[in-house]
């Protein structure tokens, strides 16, 4: 008999599970969401005023070096090559992200930004990304200098408005990750592939889902209270009837009833606005660390190079993550938080083969590529 296996979320985590245990292993897969729409937080749609396609969760840019990752997805998609470039605006001026030898060059007068160039290229070499924090510790003033004038200007603002943390709260050791990049290189990422899918992730998901033995119920919100181990050791849920497995992709707290407390979450108030021009933005994205309440504001017809009279973008207000009223976005990655998440993998080991992956089930940011190479692992380990 073939095996059945329950998976909750159809984000791109219980995708690829659904697709690999169908296609590969000729298992009958069903695949619950409570949202009413598939691909968890990569759901992209058509705007239906301007013709240009929004990402509904938040900008996303696919880029990865993993190959097996790359090759995987492109199976199911085409895609648009596209080179992510990321301006912030800072003192007056759109400069590039990560701060490069062009960014000296745009925010300090010229004789300044000739003698720092100088002297990062002679201690650090060229085309190297350095940390702010290794600029610090070098013995030259100008140097140090620079690595403050970044942490103030680049950092500072953006993540106290992304954490909402105080600035005494802030790590130092944390934020000095952030590199001067001692390049022209002015790519966000510097990944052997990125790329958007040519027709949206939204389709690329659905492209995955198209096996026979995968049945999909939308609208559909898992609790585990309604799922029970039976005599045959299988998992009965409610009007779906008996399964072999549960790959659960939700968050870890909610799936135990928060018996252990709640691990909190960073959301955001995504706001979309249209504007009856052609382009509002010089870039994709612009950062902005020091103006505004706002951390980015992104212009989307950039990502698929879409043509229109009419544009879109979207502005993110971060905010604390509440129950009911918005989304469960970035696990804050604290030492609490951490512990607190280890208590409650603790007890998943005690339940017979329910699996938990994901960004909500791991309390884990993951960019896509992680999150795919994650449930790929997932399932090499099923099998
Ligand atoms: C703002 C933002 C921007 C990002 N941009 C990028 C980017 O540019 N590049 C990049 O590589 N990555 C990016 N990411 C990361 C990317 O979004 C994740 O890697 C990916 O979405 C994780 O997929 P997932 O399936 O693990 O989780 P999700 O997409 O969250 O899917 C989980 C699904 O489970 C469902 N669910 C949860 N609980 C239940 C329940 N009890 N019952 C039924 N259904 C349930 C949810 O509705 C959801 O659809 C970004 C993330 C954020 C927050």
């Amino acid at each position: 008999m073939q095996k059945r296996t329950l998976i909750i979320g159809c984000g791109l985590s219980g995708t690829v599970l659904a697709e690999r245990l169908a296609s590969v292993k000729d298992e009958e897969v069903l695949i619950i969401d409570k949202r009413e729409h598939i691909a968890g937080n990569v759901y992209d749609y058509e705007d239906k005023k301007t013709q240009i396609s929004v990402h509904k969760y938040g900008p996303h840019v696919f880029h990865t070096s993993i190959k097996e990752v790359w090759e995987y997805l492109s199976k199911f998609t085409k895609w648009h090559y596209f080179m992510y470039r990321v301006k912030a605006f800072i003192d007056g001026k759109e400069v590039n992200i990560p701060f490069n030898l062009d960014s000296l060059h745009k925010v300090f007068p010229k004789y300044l930004a000739n003698d720092l160039e100088q002297k990062l290229v002679r201690t650090f070499g060229f085309n190297k990304k350095v940390p702010i924090l290794e600029l610090k510790n070098t013995d030259d003033k100008d140097l140090q200098f620079l690595a403050e004038y970044i942490y103030q200007k680049v950092f500072l603002g953006y993540t106290m408005k992304q954490w909402g943390v105080k600035p005494e709260e802030l790590d130092f050791s944390v934020s000095a990750r952030v590199p001067v990049y001692v390049s022209l290189d002015d790519r966000y990422f510097q990944d052997t592939y990125q790329a958007i899918p040519l027709l949206g992730y939204t389709q690329m998901v659905q492209n995955m889902l198209t096996h026979q033995n995968i049945k999909l119920k939308l609208k559909t919100h898992f609790d585990f209270k309604d799922c029970k181990l039976n005599a045959n050791s299988k998992y009965e849920y409610k009007d779906f009837g008996e399964f072999d497995r549960v790959i659960y992709t939700g968050a870890i707290d909610e799936f135990f009833n928060y018996t252990l407390g709640r691990l909190p979450y960073r959301s955001l108030d995504i706001v979309f606005e249209r504007f009856d021009k052609e382009y509002v933005q010089s870039t994709a994205q612009i950062n902005y660390p020091e103006n505004y309440d706002f951390t980015r504001a992104v212009e989307y017809k950039y990502y698929l190079d879409e043509k229109s009279s009419k544009s879109i973008l979207s502005y993110e207000f971060p905010c604390a993550y509440e129950e009911g009223k918005n989304e469960r976005y970035y696990p804050i990655p604290d030492e609490k938080n951490q512990k607190l998440y280890e208590e409650y993998k603790k007890l998943t080991k005690e339940l017979k083969n329910v699996h938990f992956l994901g960004r909500l089930a791991d309390y884990k940011y993951y960019d896509m590529d992680k999150t795919i190479a994650r449930a790929l692992s997932v399932f090499a380990e099923l099998n």
